[in-house]
């Protein structure tokens, strides 16, 4: 294990922690990957509760998906964590979880509009649907594989969601951001009204998040 490593591992088991203990994930939820200088992905493991991983559980898979190293056998929703670091050279990290307020539109069938927070047009913009596969399997993949050229998060029908970012901070920010909005547009709606931001300020805050990323075009 390199110094590298080491740090990378160490990071991704306080993403598991923080995910639990801020309620995004229930016990062996969730999957959190970084895609490590050399190419290779290191992932969390299958079944361990996201508050139980130790960096010594932390699996390395080559960018096909083939195990490298580690005594566990990878999560098995890695598929779409692999289908990501394939589209999208800018991205090094992956966060999956079930947040429970995001995946509540997500089995109402909806994403989260982007024309109502400015935090969540800065961190993410539009936060798109993928209509239901079934977790795990490489169809899931194929369905996330177009959503992904486009955005940086987005909700899985009667799952979850997933964030991604070219670092594991921005990736579980996004992770944080978006259930932070799902809670805030349901009480809006509980309230009874939503008021939208108008077309022109939309663009004005996408306009600035799009300045924050020199070299992608989204
Ligand atoms: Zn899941």
């Amino acid at each position: 294990m390199t110094e590298d490593d080491g740090a990378l591992r160490v990071a991704i088991v306080g993403v598991c922690r923080r995910l639990f203990h801020a309620g995004l994930i229930a016990g062996p939820d969730g999957n959190v990957s970084v895609r490590r200088p050399d190419g290779r992905i290191l992932v969390t493991p299958a079944g361990l509760s996201k508050v139980d991983v130790e960096p010594h559980d932390l699996v390395v898979l080559d960018p096909d998906g083939q195990h490298v190293d580690g005594a566990r056998r990878a999560s098995s929703e890695v598929a779409v964590h692999l289908r990501a670091y394939a589209t999208r050279p800018d991205v090094g990290a992956v966060v999956h979880a079930h947040p429970p307020t995001a995946t509540g539109f997500a089995v109402a069938g909806e994403g989260l509009a982007a024309d109502v927070l400015p935090e969540i047009i800065l961190q993410v913009g539009v936060v798109p649907l993928v209509p239901y596969e079934t977790p795990g399997t490489s169809t899931l993949a194929d369905r996330c594989a177009p959503v992904l050229r486009e955005h940086d998060a987005f909700l899985m029908a009667n799952h979850g969601a997933t964030t991604v970012g070219p670092t594991l901070l921005l990736a579980h920010q996004r992770m944080e951001s978006v259930e932070h909005a799902a809670r805030i547009l349901l009480t809006a709606r509980l309230l009874g009204r939503v008021q939208r931001l108008s077309d022109a300020q939309v663009q004005a805050l996408n306009a600035t998040r799009l300045a924050s990323r020199p070299g992608v075009s989204r």
